[in-house]
């Protein structure tokens, strides 16, 4: 292959090209705007949050071919927001252009046996569990396991997509018919009985230069995150131990950009891995506030090769998003002037003209003295949206 390292910095007047269109590459679009880039996205969308903000959209599926390869062409970077294209495909994009992370790295990353037989390798924990491809072998991995356990779908599951609980071994039956009709690959984990799950984002540039953000503490609602406050209330030690392993990962998986690290904390202070990201992350919307540089202006940094910014937190804050189902997502803006009342809160939306239930449509992001104060504060708000007033 072609080796297109970045010798140079890539500076503000090159082109960024992007790989999908969501609130990520919108954020991480308005940063580039600021700092004078140029960025072509691709995404099969019509009115796609990102392409509000870039230059120019190539409007396309991400199976196109033709369409990557003119991405490719036309840019002087790739990075992305989206970790699913396909890999052969981004490898022939990766003959025109460097794609920062390299294919290498979302190979890992697209499949959730390959992210936790890396987790391993490099020394981080992880849960129990086994690649399962058949009903018998998920009987097999759950007499090894026990319950309970999940199985997962081992590609494309986000926000809790693709997962069935089992409770014990007569569930195993449902659990496999509900699920076999989603893929071939899947894993069977064990249930881990944390005490908290929290994130790290990982910036690595191309000169090996690492930068962690501060550990967010994150809470989901139905498998799809909800709240996050950072600093995490956690002791230091396991705030240290969490930033080590999200470094460990991005060194071990040498990545060029951002790594976001989903871990579980369990009751005895051990840090399991849930799963990664190469690629912004939602327990980083707060940054953009809160920190001395936000995850999307990090990841410019990164893929262009410029000198990491500074990922210190300059105040507590609380992250809470704005789903469809919350009342003032829909028409009309319910509560969105009532919540701006409560001090410290920033308002985003993500430019989504249809607020379906399970749709990311915007978040709230608060700052305050504490992450107590924080956490209260972003709850109330967010109350006011959901309510509709
Ligand atoms: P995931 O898509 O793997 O991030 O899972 C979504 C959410 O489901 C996580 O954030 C956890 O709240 C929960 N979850 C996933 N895997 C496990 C596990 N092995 N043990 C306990 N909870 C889990």
């Amino acid at each position: 292959m072609t080796d297109h390292r970045i010798a140079a910095p890539l500076l503000p007047g090159a082109t960024i090209g992007m790989v999908g269109g969501g609130q990520l590459g919108r954020m991480f679009a308005l940063e580039a705007r600021r700092m004078g880039y140029r960025l072509i996205v691709l995404d099969p969308g019509t009115d796609t949050p990102a392409a509000q903000f870039c230059d120019h959209h190539i409007r396309a599926p991400f199976e196109d071919l033709n369409a990557c390869l003119e991405l490719a062409r036309r840019s002087d970077v790739v990075t992305l927001e989206w970790e699913n294209a396909d890999v052969s495909t981004l490898r022939a994009m990766g003959e025109h252009v460097q794609i920062h992370p390299s294919p290498d790295v979302l190979e890992v990353a697209q499949h959730r046996v390959r992210e936790k037989d890396a987790a391993r390798r490099l020394g981080v924990l992880t849960a129990e569990y086994r690649a399962v491809r058949s009903k018998e072998e998920l009987e097999a991995a759950l007499a090894e396991i026990g319950a309970p356990a999940i199985l997962k779908t081992a590609r494309m599951g986000y926000d809790g997509k693709g997962q069935a609980t089992i409770r014990d071994a007569a569930e195993a039956g449902a659990a496999w018919e509900e699920l076999s009709r989603e893929g071939d690959d899947f894993i069977l984990e064990a249930r881990v009985p944390f005490w908290m799950e929290v994130s790290v984002i990982c910036a690595r540039s191309a000169s090996g230069q690492t930068a962690c953000f501060p550990v967010s503490e994150n809470e989901h609602r139905r498998g799809i995150l909800h709240l996050t406050v950072a600093p995490a209330r956690v002791p230091d030690e396991i705030a240290e131990e969490a930033r080590r392993v999200a470094t460990a990962l991005a060194e071990g998986l040498g990545v060029v950009g951002l790594l976001a690290v989903e871990m579980f904390v369990d009751a005895d202070g051990r840090i399991l891995m849930n799963e990664i990201a190469p690629r912004p992350h939602n327990s980083g919307h707060h940054t953009w506030e809160a920190c001395g540089v936000s995850q999307f202006e990090q990841q410019l940094r990164a893929v262009c090769g410029l000198p990491l910014g500074d990922p210190a937190l300059l105040r507590p804050a609380a992250m809470v998003n704005l789903m469809g189902e919350d009342a003032g997502t829909g028409l009309g803006r319910a509560g969105v002037a009532r919540a701006l009342e409560i001090p410290g809160t920033a308002l985003h939306l993500y430019g989504k003209h249809e607020a379906r239930a399970g749709r990311k449509m915007g978040h709230l992001t608060v700052l305050a003295d504490s992450a107590d104060e924080a956490a209260r504060r972003a709850r109330r708000a967010w109350e006011r949206i959901a309510a509709g007033g």
